[in-house]
Parts: structure tokens; C-alpha cells; sequence
């Protein structure tokens, strides 16, 4: 597999401590500067990127298995996303779309309405975050419907806006001293196999009860949900929970909204995860992945729902940038062209398959789980389920030590997802397995 971005080697080389002290200078300015509520995973300070690959100021070259949380899945710097920008950005970079338009934003939008499930009428409106883009999901359900309400599941993230704080189910970091909170959100349980042990449907009747018991199904305006949660422990639900919760939500006239902000664009070896499930929601917000890194987000849905919003009620200064759609542009062709929704189902078989046999050996992972190239282990106390996120943190950080940028997340911190670029080489992801399993055995 050819390396997306600059022909960087693609391998794993530490030359100093990690962060080393070029890091280190820079880290002690950063902290004069930068606002300390800003946090960044592994302070060391980047000067390029490219296929599986971060270079540090020192030199260092680590292995990436976090893709700047799923969003560099065509790689950094990948040649069709930098050849499309340049261009762009030599030509023009900003009109606003609203005062005179441009045929970059159109593509963009027919491109995702052909991508995302479902072969109905479809429009789009482009934003810049996905946070902005759920909150427009929420606009346009509750014009369409006249309800009120927004139904969200136990372990949701949506944003760190005033809604989608409302919406995220976390509390540390996310919504601690931030409220009060926007007001109309209901939470209901999810499916979560490994805790619950429940069946989709049986999941889905127990969500379902909670909505009609508790908030009423002719109050809800939509039921906003990733069909695999991503910061709340990449929760794969159990097979036939989400067609369930869709299908109750046609039944109620209730807008079924997929948060694919993680999930989306090739990430899980489909173009959506709603496509594993074969669920065709009404609305699904796109972000991260699909602009090869520049800030681009999209609501994609029925037409007839998109277009219940009066003129002039959907918009923004920079939605739909137009350097950001060359981006999405540049990055869709090269998904299309190295087929990235098969190498993504390549990188399961291969992550999940050292993953299981790493498990073998060590008790303290109770999980193995994902799609496609989201995949995650949950660690716990051995022959329990109760969460060992101390664990799970020194596990991470044992990865840093060695050059493999790795990534935790879950409601009770003790999920370690690995989240590649899809062009990262396989000899690579071995790679970042043989030091896991290295750092484990330490542990063990
Ligand atoms: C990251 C994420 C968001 C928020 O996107 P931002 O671009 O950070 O605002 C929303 N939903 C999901 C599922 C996400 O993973």
C-alpha cells in the first residue's frame, strides 16, 4: 500500500526521550501561552506527517494509531487533498458561501449524498465542526417535526457546544462548571453487549420503554445516536439494536439521526456504519474524516426534512469553506481510488487478530472490539468487568515511551482504541502490536 503524504519513512524511530527536549522547550512557551484547559494527549510538537507516521521537533518518528482522532484517515498531507488546497487556495479562499457561491460546496454535497445509505432524495448543508453539525441536525428535526425534544444514549458524544454538552454523556472533562445546559434532553440506555449482555432487540425495547415512559414519543423531534460510539468506548451495539431504534422512530415520527462523525467516511470499512446494520437513517452528520484534516462538516439527510428550514435559517461565516471542500474533494477521490473502505476492513482482521492473541495472554483485557479500523480493548480487573482505566493509562503511556501514539477513551477511561490512518502500512501496524504486546507484558 502506497503511503499517502510527503515520502516521509515509514517507520518507528526514537533518537531522544519522549517528548524530547526540543519538545520540551517548546512544551514550557505553550504553557505561558496557551490557555491550560486545552490538553493535548503527547506533547510532542510536530513538524510533518504522513502515512502511519508523526515526526517530532527532536527527530522522533512515532507510529500513528490515532489519526488526530480519526480525522487523517487518507493520511497527512495526502498528495490528492494537498494538490486540490493548493490550487484552491491560490485561486480564492473565502467568498462565503451565502454572499456569492462556488461549485466546490455543490460537489461536495452530491458527493456525500450519494455516499451516505439510502438511495431516497438527498441534500446537504456543510458547517465547519461536528459539533455544528449536530446542532444543525437538532435544528432541522425540530422544524420538521414541531417537537422539542432530542433523545441521546448513555455514552454519546456530540460536542463541546452548549447543546452538544447537553447531549455528550461524560461528565469529566466534557460538561464539569460548564452549565447550566440547553434544556430538552432526554437520556436513554444503550446497547452495550459487554456490560449488558442483552440482544439488539432486547436493548432497543429497553431504550424504547425509556422514551415513551419518560419523555413521551409525540414530544421527540429526533433520536441522535453513533452507530459506533466513539468517545464513549467504541460500543459496538449489539446486532439489530439500531434498525430497531430506527425503525420505532419511523413508526413515531421521530427524525432517526446517525451521528457518523467518527464512524463515517471509510473509517469502519464501509462509507457509514449505518451501512453494517443496513439502517438508512434520516439525517446523518458527517465531520472529521472527510476532509483530509481541514476543518469541514455536513449535515446530509431527506430532502424533504433538509428543506423544512425556512431560507436563511442554515448557514455560517465559513460553512463550506472552499479550501476545505478542495480538501473533502481531494480526500472522497482518494478513498474511491485505494479503495479505503477494503484496507480498512484489512486493518480489523489484522488489529483484531494480534489484539485477540494478546488477550489470550493477558487477563486484564476483557474485550477485544470495532469495525473496520476503529477498534478498541476495554480493560478491566481479570475475570470481571469492572473498569481498570489506571490500567488502561499506563498502558497508553508505556506506548508513547515507545514511539506508538496511542489513544484512550470511554466513560470510565479504560478503553484503548486504536484508530490508524488507512494508509498506514501493514508492517507498521505490526509494528505498534509488537510494542503493545511488549508494554503488556511489563504490566502483566
Ligand atoms: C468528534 C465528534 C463530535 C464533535 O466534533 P468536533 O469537530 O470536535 O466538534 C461529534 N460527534 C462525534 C461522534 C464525534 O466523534
Amino acid at each position: 500500500m502506497s503511503s499517502g503524504g510527503p515520502t516521509l519513512p515509514q517507520e518507528r524511530r526514537i533518537v531522544t526521550a519522549i517528548p524530547g527536549p526540543k519538545s520540551q522547550a517548546l512544551h514550557a512557551r505553550r504553557t505561558a501561552a496557551v490557555a491550560s484547559g486545552v490538553g493535548s494527549v503527547l506533547p510532542v510538537y510536530v513538524v510533518a506527517a504522513g502515512g502511519g507516521v508523526v515526526v517530532d521537533v527532536d527527530g522522533n518518528s512515532l507510529i500513528d494509531l490515532a489519526s488526530g482522532i480519526a480525522v487523517t484517515s487518507v493520511g497527512n498531507a495526502a498528495p490528492e487533498v494537498v494538490s486540490r488546497v493548493v490550487e484552491q487556495v491560490a485561486a480564492f479562499t473565502h467568498t462565503c458561501f451565502m454572499v456569492a457561491p462556488y461549485e466546490g460546496y455543490v460537489e461536495v454535497c452530491e458527493q456525500l449524498a450519494e455516499l451516505t445509505p439510502g438511495t431516497h432524495p438527498k441534500k446537504a448543508a456543510l458547517f465547519n465542526s461536528g459539533a455544528e453539525a449536530v446542532e444543525n441536525a437538532v435544528k432541522i428535526a425540530r422544524v420538521h417535526t414541531g417537537r422539542d425534544a432530542v433523545v441521546v444514549v448513555d455514552h454519546a458524544y456530540h460536542g463541546r457546544t452548549n447543546l452538544t454538552m447537553a447531549m455528550t454523556a461524560k461528565n469529566m472533562p466534557y460538561k464539569q462548571g460548564f452549565g447550566p445546559f440547553a434544556g430538552e434532553v432526554y437520556r436513554a440506555p444503550v446497547s452495550y453487549p459487554f456490560r449488558d449482555g442483552l440482544s439488539g432487540p432486547e436493548a432497543a425495547a429497553r431504550t424504547i420503554d425509556v422514551i415513551d415512559k419518560q419523555v413521551g414519543a409525540s414530544n421527540v423531534a429526533c433520536i441522535v445516536i453513533e452507530p459506533v460510539l466513539g468517545e464513549g468506548g467504541f460500543i459496538v451495539p449489539a446486532p439489530g439494536y439500531l434498525a430497531a431504534l430506527a425503525a420505532y422512530a419511523q413508526s413515531e415520527g421521530i427524525v432517526f439521526v446517525a451521528d457518523e462523525i467518527q464512524s463515517g467516511m471509510c473509517r469502519t470499512g464501509a462509507w457509514f456504519a449505518s451501512d453494517h446494520e443496513g439502517v438508512v437513517p434520516d439525517l446523518v452528520t458527517v465531520a472529521k474524516g472527510v476532509a483530509g484534516g481541514l476543518p469541514l462538516a455536513a449535515v446530509v439527510g431527506r430532502a424533504e426534512m433538509m428543506d423544512a428550514v425556512h431560507a436563511g435559517g442554515l448557514g455560517g461565516t465559513y460553512g463550506g469553506n472552499p479550501v476545505a471542500c478542495a480538501a473533502a474533494l481531494g480526500a472522497i477521490a482518494t478513498m474511491k481510488d485505494l479503495d479505503l473502505n477494503g484496507r480498512a476492513r484489512e486493518i480489523e482482521t489484522l488489529l483484531v487478530g494480534r489484539l485477540n492473541a494478546l488477550a489470550a495472554d493477558f487477563p486484564a483485557i476483557g474485550e477485544v472490539r470495532g469495525r473496520g479500523a476503529m477498534v478498541a480493548i476495554e480493560i478491566v480487573e481479570p475475570g470481571t468487568t469492572k473498569p481498570d482505566p489506571a490500567l488502561a493509562g499506563r498502558l497508553s503511556a508505556g506506548c508513547h515511551q515507545a514511539g506508538v501514539l496511542t489513544l484512550t477513551c470511554g466513560t470510565y477511561g479504560n478503553i484503548l482504541r486504536f484508530l490508524p490512518p488507512l494508509v498506514a502500512p501493514d508492517a507498521l501496524l505490526h509494528e505498534a502490536m509488537d510494542v503493545l504486546a511488549e508494554v503488556t507484558s511489563g504490566q502483566a
